[in-house]
């Protein structure tokens, strides 16, 4: 947004000294239109002048024609300014060449009367042509409301004006889904419906501006005299206002909820671009904490934003210089804790020895886009580190690397697998891919056709942080899924005198056998967890209490011993 709008002032700057330019030029072809009259009215000809055989009507004519030119470029280059000015130049032109024809009688000069009138009515036109582009310019074409130019200018108008305004940042939830499912036209058919009800939904006195796909502003001028909670329930009434409704399109109904970000002007900040971005900071907010819900901006959540930027300036930084690393856990059979494999887990060290867990970098890396590359690394590397453990005969081990559910679903990713897996010499029925079930909700259709192409590769599936909750009954029965890993905060619940957590735990191991998958039990820290894992016949252990994730040469030392 700020370089686009340093770019608009630098042209605008340009077309205003242009503007300028033409202005002169335009005196000066004035100024000799009257020379050249008034030498030829003392009888001087034209010839004697210009060296050339030319009349004086000739003459003054193509002058006034280039200064017309000049009227016209002006308007084109800014109808505002320019165009008033060349209006403001005809005009005094025109009224000096009438009084003239009254003082010297010269009654031919009213043909130049006509020739600047006709100016005049060309560059009116032109101006006011200008004018409507301009304005069609400030809105959406497909609602009709305000777009984002037009926001900047009336939230900066706003803070110009000093008294308090709030402003709303509204998101739909599930926009992404109506359009996968019913397709873009009619994910166009709800964004008009839905723009119309909060256009509804909101005071006379306030604005709304689509900003985005499915995102808008509301700008709710003069706070100060509103009582203090007179944005949220606002926020409440426009969630109520598309919540639970349906909406139109002959293919099937449609149901869309919306999350809202506050933000207060002074309050918050006073900078239309800070306000902006807060406002879209606290939406995440009301987002992450569950959808269908309103978020007011506060100070922590700037702290926040800066960490975040801060991150990913990390990450960009780390991809050059290399300092991601990638260590082994090993994962056992439950049983008799034999070797299954291992599950590779990313590491960032800073060249200061600042270590980054990815807890913290990967969701940073995946809002940014940078976990595609960071995947593509992971697989290469882990690969590469492992192949020639696993390619000897009768290998039973597999290697596993968690994958971005945003990657999965993304055009060319199982392409980028099969190529590395050829490249790097790696049989894929060794290989298996982590995805967590949470990412895959918003496409769900996507995710499962390219789950089944990895499948044809013979990749093994594995369903990550399962029993956290969030796919349904039918979506998992649909899934190829080999292997299901228990989310490890179900293994923390559970212990001796747990009863439920217990049972909770035994029902997702069932349901995982039921799938015909195996099942992994992740982040088993000691023997009462162990002893019901094994006790619920949960396949394979994951934890700290038979191995942690460990660096390359201990995990090869690992795997001799396994196969002595
Ligand atoms: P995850 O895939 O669920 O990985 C398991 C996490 O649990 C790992 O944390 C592991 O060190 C930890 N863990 C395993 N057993 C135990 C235990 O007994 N006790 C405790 N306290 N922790 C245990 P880590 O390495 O910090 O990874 C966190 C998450 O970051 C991973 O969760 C995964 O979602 C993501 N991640 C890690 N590496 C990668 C990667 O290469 N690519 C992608 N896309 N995500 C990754
Ligand atoms: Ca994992
Ligand atoms: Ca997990």
């Amino acid at each position: 947004m700020d370089v686009q709008r340093r770019k608009d002032k630098e042209s605008q700057k340009k077309a205003h000294l242009l503007i300028y330019a033409l202005t002169v030029f335009y005196v000066m072809t004035y100024i000799l239109i009257v020379l050249v009259n008034r030498l030829s009215l003392m009888g001087i000809s034209m010839s004697s002048i210009v060296g050339l055989d030319i009349s004086v009507n000739t003459l003054s004519g193509t002058l006034a024609a280039l200064g017309g030119v000049a009227c016209l470029i002006m308007t084109v280059l800014d109808w505002r300014v320019g165009g008033n000015i060349a209006m403001g130049l005809i005009a005094v032109s025109t009224i000096s060449v009438f009084l003239r024809v009254f003082v010297d009688g010269n009654i031919n000069l009213m043909v130049g009367i006509a020739a600047f009138a006709l100016n005049f009515l060309s560059v009116c036109l032109c101006r006011y042509g200008m004018k409507k582009s301009d304005e069609k310019a400030d809105k959406d074409y497909l609602t009709g409301l305000a777009n984002r130019r037009c926001l900047i200018v009336d939230l900066t108008a706003l803070t110009k004006g000093g008294s308090r305004f709030g402003m709303l940042y509204l998101d739909l939830d599930n926009f992404k889904y109506i359009n996968d499912t019913f397709g873009h036209a009619a994910g166009d058919q709800v964004l008009i419906e839905v723009a119309d009800r909060w256009q509804e939904a909101l005071p006379k006195e306030a604005s709304i501006y689509r900003v985005g796909g499915d995102e808008f502003i509301a700008l709710v001028p003069k706070t100060e005299n509103k009582p203090a909670d007179f944005l949220t329930k606002l926020a409440c009434e426009m969630i109520d206002a598309v919540a639970d409704r349906k909406f139109g399109g002959q293919q099937g109904d449609k149901y869309v909820t919306a999350s809202i970000g506050i933000v207060s002007y002074p309050k918050d900040a006073t900078d239309p671009e800070l306000l902006v971005r807060y406002a879209d900071v606290a939406m995440y907010h009301a987002k992450n904490t569950g959808r269908n819900k309103w978020g007011v901006f506060d100070e922590s959540m700037s702290h926040q934003i800066a960490r975040e930027y801060e991150l990913e300036a990390i990450i960009r930084e780390a991809m050059d210089k290399q300092w991601f690393y990638l260590v082994y856990q090993p994962q056992f059979s439950a049983g008799e804790k034999k070797l299954r494999g291992f599950e590779s887990l990313l590491r960032l060290r800073t060249d200061k020895g600042e270590f980054v867990s990815p807890g913290e970098f990967i969701p940073i890396a995946e809002k940014s886009d940078l976990i595609f590359a960071i995947d593509e690394m992971v697989i290469r590397q882990a690969t590469r580190d492992f192949r020639e453990m696993i390619n000897v005969p009768g290998n039973t081990l597999s290697l596993s690397v968690n994958i971005s559910a945003k990657h999965i679903v993304e055009p060319g990713f199982v392409e980028t697998v099969k190529k590395i897996l050829e490249e790097e010499n790696f049989p894929a029925g060794s290989f298996e891919i982590e995805i967590t079930e949470y990412c895959m909700v918003e496409s769900m259709e996507k995710a499962i056709e390219a789950m089944n192409r990895l499948k044809e590769l013979g990749v093994i599936l594995a369903m990550d942080d399962f029993g956290t909750g969030y796919s349904s009954m039918s979506y998992l029965s649909r899934m190829p899924i080999d292997v299901l890993k228990v989310d490890k905060s179900l293994v923390d619940n559970i212990g001796e005198g747990q009863k439920k957590e217990n049972q909770f735990v035994n029902m997702i191991i069932s349901m995982g056998h039921l799938l015909g998958a195996s099942v992994i039990a992740e982040g088993v820290e000691d023997e009462s967890q162990l002893s019901l894992i094994r006790a619920a016949e949960c396949d394979y252990v994951q934890g700290y209490i038979w191995g942690r994730p460990m660096e390359l040469d201990l995990a090869t030392e690992l795997i001799e011993q396994s196969r002595k």
